[in-house]
């Protein structure tokens, strides 16, 4: 069902919030460290294959299983290194921009179905989308001026996200066959079915 509402999102609808709460990228690389929180950047399976031909590594060496599941999960998410940031963030700057994943094409900028616009908090604001909700998460670069062009531009990324989360989502299920990890191993359950990894440390 929400594969038909991310495919009939508005795009005009989502550059008006965007504009409304004004944005412009100011590289200072919050979303793409550690602080507190586990950095989790989620990486879709083609996304995984082209930050691999990117960086001239392999799959496995550029995504790992999501820190927020068990030994069975159904997200890749970008590499970290050892302080927890993301592993493509050097000198300050993203060494794989041009083949980031779309989580960061669209950041602070999400579209959510599962739940109605709630009690904004100081890391994340909410405005209703009709029956979606396009989320806004911290980042310093909100309240400053974007243009219509830039607003519609990265309203057609963010409902190209959410249009591809769902089709994910789908084919995770279609795919899903449950697959015991041996000890120290975890399951990523993706569209491409189910790949075992080791865990880190
Ligand atoms: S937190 Fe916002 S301003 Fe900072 S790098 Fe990320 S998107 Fe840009
Ligand atoms: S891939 Fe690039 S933009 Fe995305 S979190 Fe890593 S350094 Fe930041």
């Amino acid at each position: 069902m929400s594969l038909e509402r991310a495919l009939s999102l508005d795009v005009d609808e989502i550059a008006d919030v965007i504009e409304s709460v004004g944005f412009e990228c100011t590289d200072c690389g919050d979303c793409c460290t550690s602080d507190n929180e586990p950095l989790a950047v989620t990486v879709f399976p083609d996304e995984r294959r082209r930050l691999a031909r990117a960086a001239d590594s392999s799959p496995d060496e550029v995504a790992e299983p999501s820190p927020f599941g068990g030994n069975e999960t159904f997200e890749w998410t970008v590499r970290r290194d050892a302080c927890g940031d993301c592993f493509f963030h050097r000198n300050d700057a993203c060494s794989v921009y041009e083949d980031r994943p779309s989580v960061c094409r669209t950041y602070p900028f999400a579209v959510r179905f599962d739940d109605a616009a709630g009690e904004d908090t100081e890391a994340e604001r909410s405005f209703e989308l009709g029956d979606a909700t396009l989320v806004v998460g911290e980042c310093e670069g909100t309240g400053r001026t974007v243009t219509r062009k830039e607003a519609v531009e990265l309203a057609r990324e963010v409902k190209k996200r959410a249009v591809k989360e769902e089709r994910e989502a789908r084919a995770v299920v279609e795919e899903y066959e449950r697959v015991e990890p041996p000890d120290g191993a975890v399951v990523v359950h993706d569209s491409e079915g189910a790949h075992v990894v080791e865990r880190d440390g």
